[in-house]
């Protein structure tokens, strides 16, 4: 009997993560290859087609078939049409593509199109360290800060598909000048960019170290570095209080590169919470390190697929988006 998998995509500023897995989000395959970013719509989209291709072939190779796919990038996607609604860093000509219309014609099966930190979210809440919660609230701590919810069963996208920018709720008014061009975002302090920015300005550096550089002085023991790190988790801990607040989850899953290289970074996090929530909102509340890594952005696409046809909205529609 042919067996039915699901195709996630996950697109990144250098690279295209891409992989199979069974309804359940058990993996089958994976692999990555170059997203071509910088040259532009077209090169992005044969890139993700070629992907794609080599999922399908892949998918017979384990005596089955694709039954539907997914796509994780960044940027705001119209929860509607599937498109991109504002124009994405890193990525040239991805504003108003019809990204879910290009997989329908090449690939002819169910498409499906999310921003990637929620995409993340997802396959945490159905295969990952969410599984089972009734409110789910992810949080990625990387170059950025990525943030995505599982409310209550539903992905939480908002009237444009721009909710949950954990990484963009105040934490200083007037405080530091965020990459997004607002003042005093979070991620100014707790994302990898922010805390490389400050640990370069303490040590009277005219250009700011990179993230990795940060994370790799802290692991060996440079004070500065984890004193700015330090101070970075404690941040976002106080930072998701607003979150939590507003959303009441019983499960938090803390992923990204910086948790993955830094055990005490979630720790820190966690206490910093927990040090600044209302009784209410501590009541059965588990903080939990993600369990997906690195595969959680195209596991995540895959499981929205696996979801939409569960669902039958892709059936009755013939294809778009939730
Ligand atoms: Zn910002």
């Amino acid at each position: 009997m042919t067996k039915e998998y699901f195709a996630g995509l996950d697109l990144g500023g250098t690279q295209i993560k891409v992989g199979l897995c069974t309804p359940d989000g058990v993996e089958i395959w994976s692999d990555r290859f170059p997203s071509n970013a910088s040259l532009g719509q077209e090169a992005i989209l044969k890139a993700l087609e070629d992907a794609g291709n080599i999922a399908f072939e892949e998918a017979r190779k384990n005596d089955g078939e694709v039954g539907a796919l997914g796509l994780g990038t960044p940027g705001v996607v119209d929860p509607d049409k599937g498109t991109i609604r504002f124009p994405v860093a890193n990525l040239g000509g991805w504003h108003g593509t019809d990204i879910v219309g290009f997989f329908r014609e090449k690939f002819g099966v169910p498409s499906v199109v999310e921003n990637d930190a929620n995409a993340a979210a997802w396959g945490e809440y159905r295969s990952g360290a969410g599984k089972g919660a009734r409110n789910l609230l992810a949080a990625t701590v990387g170059t950025g800060i990525g943030g995505g919810a599982v409310i209550e069963g539903e992905l939480l996208k908002g009237a444009v598909g721009g909710a949950m920018e954990l990484g963009h709720i105040t934490w200083e008014p007037d405080g530091r000048a965020c990459n997004c061009g607002l003042i005093g975002c979070m991620e100014a302090y707790s994302g990898g960019w922010g805390m490389a920015k400050e640990w370069g300005r303490r040590l009277g550096n005219a250009e700011a170290p990179g993230v990795s550089d940060l994370v790799q002085a802290g692991l060996s023991g440079d004070s500065l570095a984890n004193e700015v790190l330090d101070e970075g988790a404690r941040t976002l801990g106080a930072g998701m209080m607003s979150a939590v607040h507003l959303l009441n989850p019983d499960v938090i899953v803390i992923g990204g590169g910086i948790i993955d290289a830094r055990p005490r970074h979630l720790e820190l996090i966690e206490e910093s919470l927990r040090s600044h929530l209302l009784p209410k909102a501590l009541a059965d509340l588990t903080v939990v390190k993600a369990k997906q890594g690195n595969r959680a952005g195209w596991i995540g696409a895959a499981l929205r697929a696996a979801h939409l046809i569960q669902t039958d909205d892709l059936k009755k529609s013939g294809g778009g988006n939730s």
